[in-house]
């Protein structure tokens, strides 16, 4: 597998671009955009063309304006599908109900909202370029949070989103969170992984399951 991240805008949210394809000629190699916030349009058009890459969906690990500033104007420039959980996608059809105090820092005027997405839904598997994806609703932080567990046979990696970060978890006190939701997650959801597995959060430093089960102090005492 091979994996570009970096993060975009003012909250430094992370964007990554996937793929699984071998590439035999380095040209139109199939790749997924996970998280596009605000500024990663620019920067992942410009990196897929130096790779020759060429995404072929935008999958979101929730509905944040920060994660999806950028998704309609990608969606549109590559002609490609968006997928979300069904619960968070009010958050990107009308992305003002989710974003009334900051959404200046986003430009939110500029942006238009997507209203096509497409669903996906707790242990679904959907495959782009050349990888599984299998999704794991874990609501809290937004009613629809998903984290998402990709492979491409030989390599396997957990997009936690806001779910779980490097020494964290995404916070709870927002005006669509549940912090029993969220509790619930963790436990059911997230320390029920691997710990081999590792984590590309939507906030921070990459991680694992395992180091996150030794050293979060916030996956302690969830029952
Ligand atoms: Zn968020």
């Amino acid at each position: 597998m091979e994996i570009f991240g970096f993060p975009a805008g003012p909250f430094q949210t992370n964007c990554y671009v996937a793929t699984g394809a071998v590439a035999m000629d380095g040209v139109d190699t199939p790749c997924v955009i996970i998280d596009p916030g605000y500024g990663a349009f620019d920067v992942v058009r410009a990196e897929v063309e130096k790779r020759g890459w060429k995404p072929e969906a935008i999958l979101l690990t929730h509905g944040h304006i920060d994660h999806i500033r950028d998704v309609a104007e990608a969606a549109a420039h590559w002609d490609i599908p968006v997928m979300i959980h069904e619960a968070d996608n009010f958050l990107l059809a009308t992305p003002e109900s989710g974003a009334s105090t900051f959404g200046h820092l986003f430009d939110m005027a500029s942006m238009s909202p997507y209203t096509q997405a497409e669903f996906y839904a707790d242990g679904d598997e959907v495959k782009w370029a050349g990888l599984n994806v299998e999704v794991s609703h874990a609501p809290g932080h937004s009613p629809g949070c998903v984290m998402l567990r990709a492979s491409d046979g030989a390599d396997e990696v957990l997009f936690s989103g806001d779910v779980v970060f490097n020494g964290s978890v995404g916070r709870t006190d927002l005006p669509a969170s549940s912090p029993e939701q969220m509790r619930l997650s963790l436990k059911n959801k997230v320390l029920t992984l691997p710990d081999e597995l590792m984590i590309l959060p939507g906030h921070g430093p990459t991680s694992t399951i395992g180091d996150e089960r030794k050293n979060n102090p916030f996956l302690r005492n969830l029952d």
